[in-house]
């Protein structure tokens, strides 16, 4: 079994379809992934039509935009119920708060001598779940800029030139509320990018003790080899799961292939099974 817990569709900041993301898993030989936009459902219907057509499984996901102490953390919700008005309710905020900012990120961008409107940015997004990437993939398309990283290197990065903060769920709200869904909660690459300081074992412990966290990703493309056995030998301390995945972004992170980093099976079974005694729905 190949399994892949974390990728985006163009539903989010990704760049293929929900169908065409399931066709490539498959041509990838992955026989499960999970589809985990940020902050949205919307691609899991298309997903679990696709997947049964090409044999493969979907398994329901969202990725959650939440901050501890202003520093950005990201959740994956497995299994959440869908029509859960508590949780449908906070990801609409979010959304409106990645969304609600563009305007102010185009003027600075455009004081920064880098001319861009905020219709520039919608023609990115197409109707997605709208926040910085696609102010990056407007800023390539207007050549200022060579790639979606180059954007987030130079400009869009927390606290960059071109940055302009925004709502987020607070870490331990947005825990809750994949439980109150039914769902499985999984912390989405912890120590990646720095932020190792602003989720250290003594807070994790609590999270796990206090709020019944269910597992954290050990192996995705921002761990390196260090952290990764370091992340897995306390999780495994503690009892957590620990999953491993991709983070697909399609042309949007070309350095995240489909399976890049898989999960185990009796992981995902696992996870599987806490969403069914839950009454959530994988
Ligand atoms: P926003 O929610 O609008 O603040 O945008 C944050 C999103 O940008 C994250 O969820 C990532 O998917 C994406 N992102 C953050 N840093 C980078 C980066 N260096 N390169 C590409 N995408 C990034
Ligand atoms: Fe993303
Ligand atoms: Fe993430
Ligand atoms: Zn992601």
């Amino acid at each position: 079994m190949r399994i892949d817990l974390h990728t985006h569709s163009l539903v989010s900041d990704g760049t293929d379809t929900p169908t065409q993301l399931v066709r490539k898993a498959a041509e990838a030989g992955l026989d499960v992934i999970a589809l985990t936009d940020h902050d949205t459902f919307d691609g899991i219907r298309e997903a679990k039509l696709a997947a049964e057509r090409a044999g493969i499984d979907v398994l329901a996901g969202v990725e959650m935009s939440t901050q501890l102490n202003g520093n950005s953390v990201h959740l994956l919700g497995y299994g959440c119920d869908p029509h859960d008005h508590a949780l449908l309710d906070e990801l609409a905020r979010v959304r409106v708060g990645r969304s609600d900012r563009v305007p102010a990120m185009v003027a600075k961008l455009s004081t920064l001598g880098l001319p861009l409107t905020v219709e520039d940015v919608l023609a990115q997004a197409g109707g997605a779940s709208l926040g910085r990437p696609h102010v990056a993939d407007a800023m390539v398309a207007k050549g200022y800029v060579a790639t979606r990283d180059e954007a987030f290197a130079g400009y869009l990065h927390d606290g960059g030139l071109g940055y302009v903060d925004r709502y987020s769920t607070p870490l331990t709200t947005a825990i809750d509320l994949v439980h109150g869904a039914h769902g499985v909660v999984v912390l989405a690459h912890p120590w990646g990018r720095g932020r190792r300081e602003d989720l250290p074992e003594a807070y994790l412990t609590e999270l796990v003790f206090e709020h019944r966290l269910d597992g954290v990703e050990v192996d995705h493309p921002d761990h390196d080899d260090d952290t990764r056995a370091a992340l897995r030998a306390f999780a495994e301390s503690l009892g957590l799961l620990t999953t491993g995945s991709s983070d697909y972004h399609g042309l949007g992170k070309t350095r995240n292939p489909l399976g890049a980093h898989s999960t185990h099976a009796d992981v995902h079974a696992e996870i599987v099974r806490r969403i069914r005694s839950r009454g959530g729905q994988p």
